[in-house]
């Protein structure tokens, strides 16, 4: 039996004593995840620097104080969103008890990503502990050091056998997907995403896919510029650029070109100084091919800001690049890096156009002071999330549902959607063997006189 499989059995095992559905045990062991958070910041930063050169600020700022407050919000509202939930009744259910009870799935299998990998792996998981369910955890290969921080820490503190950490690539995971599972959770590209949607289907096994794509941003006339720029070189440029939601490319009114190039130079250097290479803030791209795939998708731009690179540090320059045409490579994939292409468009209808010829985002942005304007483009486009007037933040709002839809994925998760995600959602009807007369009506034999027709 290999270790994939042994620790699905483990987990399945652990899940069939029935401990996890008990709201006391699962809160003990969100309290512990919470606990291992906190206690092992030092561990996680150091594993992040390694992998992403992701600064000291940058750990808790963009992975763990974000995974702190969804465990906290678990953890207090668990007992109403574990509850059984009544419906309303109809003249043929009034004296019946009518609600929804939900329900762990059984054995989750949260497949993560490497760019925020404490997010995209604890986030599914605190939500699959939530909903009483056990899961196989299989953090990202590419992450290989926060990789072996989540095995060798992550037992210390959750129940290891519910909860078993499987290390390991492409061979592995395909190992794990023949096993059979209750629900696939997978964050990375859509390639993979079709090769677990694949394997689970052999299972009838639901799938959650956190996909990524090209996230567009319109930056309309009537917009304060300087701080929409401020905000878009945030979005861009944390994390390298390696964000599933960064804004992808801006589209805007020729004549803002030349002042959005500039304002979106001024805060580089506000934010990464001179040389952003020296910069403790400024990341590095995860690994050589990941540098070569993005040097290649400058071929033919015109670099406006940036494009200094260093192969041997996977450093390239927060870069713009400037009149992008829409058949130009940098435009026929999702860029997840730090190159950002300007393109012209006429205005907000002819953006739309643009943005509704492509398969749906994950995240669309919209800059502009005028409301009506921003309501127009929710109600004329489609994807996974959209946000006006800011880059990355809806994220982090709990009540929000995240996922995509489309080609940027299926699912969502986050507060309470995640534990209803994970869950099953079970119709309960409860009748009583009495009253009986009120259902003579659908027995057969079935005559006019008895239906009242
Ligand atoms: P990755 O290379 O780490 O792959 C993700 C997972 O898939 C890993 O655990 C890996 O082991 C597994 N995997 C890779 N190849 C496989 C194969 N052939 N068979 C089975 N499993 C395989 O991550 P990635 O795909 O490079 O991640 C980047 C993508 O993820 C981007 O498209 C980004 O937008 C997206 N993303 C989405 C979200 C979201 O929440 N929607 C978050 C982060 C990243």
């Amino acid at each position: 039996m290999s270790r994939e499989q042994k620790a699905v059995e483990r987990a399945r095992k652990a899940f069939l004593t029935g401990r996890s559905k008990a709201l006391e045990y699962r809160i003990t062991q969100l309290k512990n995840l919470l606990r291992f958070v906190k206690e092992r910041q030092k561990e996680i930063a150091e594993g992040l620097k390694k992998d992403l050169k992701r600064s000291e600020f940058g750990t808790p700022l963009y992975e763990t104080l974000g995974l702190e407050s969804e465990i906290n919000l678990a953890v207090r509202n668990l007992k109403e969103w574990a509850a059984p939930r009544p419906v309303s009744k109809s003249m043929m259910t009034i004296s019946d008890q009518v609600y929804i009870q939900p329900e762990p799935l059984g054995v989750v299998l949260v497949i993560g990503a490497w760019n925020y990998p404490w997010a995209v792996t604890i986030g599914p998981l605190l939500g699959a502990i939530a909903a009483g369910n056990a899961a196989v955890i299989k953090p990202s290969e590419v992450s290989s050091h926060t990789s072996k921080v989540m095995e060798d820490l992550l037992p210390l503190y959750l129940d290891k056998e519910m909860y078993p950490v499987v290390t390991g690539g492409v061979t592995e995971t395909q190992e794990l997907l023949k096993q059979r599972f209750d629900h696939i959770f997978y964050t990375g590209n859509g390639t993979v995403g079709k090769i677990i949607m694949e394997a689970a289907a052999k299972h009838l096994t639901p799938t959650t896919l956190e996909l990524g794509g090209k996230s567009p941003c319109y930056i309309d006339k009537n917009c304060d510029l300087a701080v929409a720029c401020r905000r878009i070189a945030w979005g861009k440029y944390s994390n390298c650029g390696q964000t599933c939601i960064a804004p992808d490319y801006i589209l805007c009114d020729p004549s803002m070109q030349d002042r959005v190039i500039e304002e979106i130079k001024k805060n580089i250097k506000d934010f990464y100084s001179e040389d952003p290479k020296k910069c403790m803030d400024y990341g590095r791209i995860i690994n050589q091919r990941h540098f070569k795939r993005l040097m290649a998708l400058l071929e033919g731009s015109t670099i406006a800001v940036g494009g200094e690179n260093d192969e041997s540090e996977c450093y390239i320059a927060p870069t713009v690049l400037r009149d992008v045409k829409p058949d130009a490579k940098v435009m026929q994939e999702e860029i997840f890096g730090p190159l950002l292409p300007v393109l012209t468009v006429s205005g907000a209808d002819e953006a739309i156009k643009f943005i509704n010829q492509r398969e749906k985002p994950l995240a669309l942005y919209i800059f502009s002071s005028d409301s009506k304007l921003i309501k127009h483009m929710i109600a004329e486009t489609s994807s996974g999330g959209v946000l006006a007037n800011d880059c990355l933040m809806h994220f982090s709002v709990s009540s929000l549902p995240f996922g995509g839809v489309g080609n940027s994925g299926m699912g969502r998760y986050h507060g309470k959607y995640g534990f209803d995600h994970l869950s099953h959602l079970r119709s309960c009807l409860i009748k009583q063997l009495k009253m009986e007369g009120m259902n003579n009506m659908r027995y057969p034999p079935h005559t006019a006189d008895k239906l009242g027709w």
